[in-house]
């Protein structure tokens, strides 16, 4: 038996075993990116053009405009200091285990997170499900009932060895010197932001995949983000 056929054997029955297994479930966690979608006030708007088409071409090339930030990210150092880049993080960076709490949306103290309970012991990574994304679309900085993190809930974050945040929400901290950021990102702890769809996670602990575009230069990128529950 060649190993080409036996390769494709031993993938059918992987596969096989993904679909059969009941106990295993992917959650999409990524917005949708679209034109006319909301952006983070004063970023640039979405644009996606068919430049080729079916008709004309016989295929299809889009042009598609987005900046770093559009609905759900990933943010590196160089977001808002001088440090790594996107580019300059392994792809093992953005997969990990990740302990999920439940915040309220408004300001989240140290004490929140201390009284969610379950430990962060041996998670790399915590998911906030503050529900803010699925009952709100519109980006407004000024909503105070908005998910926020206080400076000693960040510092918490970081005494526990967490090395990447996400929420589902479009920020997660004050405008306009973006403590919370700097103070992270100053720690190599990764940020993850618009995330959707968390209320459908049934486990606290999950397998959480954020993976961004492989672009040069920029300190974020828009990235598909799911999780694994098993
Ligand atoms: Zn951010």
């Amino acid at each position: 038996m060649d190993t080409c056929f036996l390769s494709l054997i031993v993938l059918s029955y992987i596969q096989k075993q993904v679909l059969l297994d009941g106990t295993m479930r992917i959650i999409d966690l990524t917005q949708k990116i679209y034109e006319g979608m909301n952006v983070y006030p004063g970023d640039p708007e979405v644009k996606i053009t068919e430049e080729c088409t079916l008709a004309k071409d016989g295929y299809t090339v889009f042009k598609i405009q987005i900046n770093d930030q559009i609905g759900t990210h990933i943010e590196t150092q160089y977001h808002m200091l001088q440090g790594k880049r996107l580019v300059d993080e392994h792809i093992s960076r953005f997969i990990g285990i990740a302990h999920v709490i439940d915040v309220p949306c408004r300001k989240i103290t140290k004490d929140d997170l201390q009284q969610s309970g379950d430990s962060l012991k041996s998670c790399e990574f915590l998911l906030l499900r503050s529900r803010y994304s699925q009952t709100r679309k519109n980006i407004n900085v000024n909503d105070i009932n908005r998910p926020v993190l206080g400076i000693e809930a960040i510092k918490w974050i970081v005494e526990q060895g967490i090395r990447l945040i996400g929420i589902d929400c479009f920020d997660f901290d004050e405008p306009p010197h973006y403590p919370g950021h700097k103070y992270l990102l100053k720690h190599n702890v990764l940020i993850v932001e618009g995330l959707t769809n968390l209320g459908s996670l049934v486990k606290k602990r999950i397998k959480l995949f954020v993976i961004p575009l492989k672009i040069e230069r920029t300190g974020a990128s828009p990235c598909r983000a799911f999780a694994i529950e098993e």
